[in-house]
């Protein structure tokens, strides 16, 4: 048990300051880092021989965003661009920037100007993401982002050096659902935040070493006994859920986290980039195609409704938490599909809105109490 803490205690440290680790890598490795929202190309960032940072927005109070981005702007944006602006991603040479949803795609000119220190690397991935067209299409971008890469690091990306990378990745997204599935076990130590920190520690870490370090925590669980659960256990769905209050909320109501459908948590690791052609950079293009259940990606079908109903079943959750970011237009077009595909399934679930910007989370608080103590669960 102590070792398993000991590793723990590893990710917290880099969640608490995750700015300092990636500074530290930087100054001891010499290598460049690169920022990135959401569904980038990790394995190019890597294969330059530089470090994919996820950038999910903070704990800051938006000021000077307000000059570029609207007030109803999601607080992910907000808080990314207002900590670009105050420096805090300095430590990075490069911010790509994937034109997802309408916020992502007006606000990736605006960081040219308002982050300007932080060179901005356009990404432009198809909608329509299953046609040969799309998937040609999005190599031809990948093009582009490898020149730049190229350039900043001063590294050429050869196909060696990129099919490697997507082993790298490969291996972390299979550890990571094995991670899942083992961590449902104990929700007495993996509890909310802990889950979260192991998780989101992955985006400020070399991917090596933070594979071994899963591999080791895995190992280390899976020795100790698995204890019956009294509390509740819930599946939950959203884009982020790592607001410390609301976290410390589903702990204090013996709330379990047994699978997540999060585009921060599993929706990164929930398939491989299978290595179909003789040329990575398809492969790395292809995987595009076959990512589901995200709603920022195109899927006229809804697979994501089937995904979590599934994810449901097999771990016998009592429900699932739908935590809203505020102000996210693709997650709000979901809700009332979700909510009726989960109501004809008769699984109950709860809606959550989170803002990043303001801790507010009494109304949290009691929906999650009421939600715990409903007859049906
Ligand atoms: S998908 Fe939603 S949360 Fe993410 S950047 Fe767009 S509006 Fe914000």
């Amino acid at each position: 048990m102590s070792n398993v803490n000991e590793v723990i205690a590893q990710f917290q440290e880099v969640v608490n300051q995750p700015g300092d680790h990636v500074k530290k890598y930087i100054a001891k490795t010499g290598n460049k880092a690169i920022g990135y929202f959401y569904y980038a190309p990790q394995e190019l960032i890597h294969a330059a021989g530089m470090l994919p940072v996820g950038i999910w927005g903070g704990n800051i109070e938006p000021s000077s965003v307000r000059s570029y981005l609207p007030s109803f702007y999601c607080g992910i944006l907000q808080t990314a661009f207002e900590m670009g602006m105050k420096g805090l991603y300095d430590c990075l040479d490069g911010m790509i920037i994937p034109n997802l949803c309408d916020s992502l795609r007006a606000s990736s000119q605006n960081w040219k100007v308002a982050v300007p220190q932080v060179e901005f690397i356009s990404l432009v991935p198809p909608v329509n993401r299953k046609t040969e067209a799309g998937v040609k299409f999005l190599l031809s971008e990948y093009e582009n982002i490898k020149n730049t890469l190229e350039r900043i690091s001063g590294n050429k990306i050869t196909d060696q050096a990129l099919n490697n990378s997507i082993k790298v990745f490969n291996t972390y997204r299979q550890t990571m659902r094995e991670f899942t599935k083992v961590a449902r076990n104990y929700p007495d130590i993996i509890t909310p935040s802990i889950r979260n920190a192991v998780i989101k520690s992955a985006s400020f870490m070399d991917k090596v070493q933070y594979t071994a370090l899963v591999e080791e925590l895995i190992q280390g669980l899976k020795t100790l006994p698995v204890k019956d659960w009294d509390g509740k256990k819930v599946v939950v769905t959203g884009i982020k859920m790592d607001s410390p209050a609301l976290l410390k909320i589903l702990e204090e109501n013996n709330v379990a986290v047994v699978a997540d459908d999060l585009a921060q948590e599993s929706r990164l690791f929930r398939s491989d980039i299978l290595q179909t052609s003789a040329n990575p950079l398809e492969n790395l293009a292809r995987y595009w195609s076959t990512m589901e259940g995200c709603s920022l990606l195109f899927d006229p079908e809804k697979k994501r409704c089937d995904m979590i109903i599934e994810d449901v079943k097999e771990t016998g959750a009592d429900g699932v938490l739908f935590c809203m970011t505020k102000f996210c237009d693709p997650e709000e077009f979901d809700y009332p599909i979700f909510k009726k595909r989960l109501d004809a399934a008769n699984i109950p679930h709860v809606f959550i809105e989170t803002d990043l910007e303001t801790e507010t989370d009494e109304q949290a608080r009691t929906r999650i109490q009421a939600f715990t103590e409903m007859a049906a669960l």
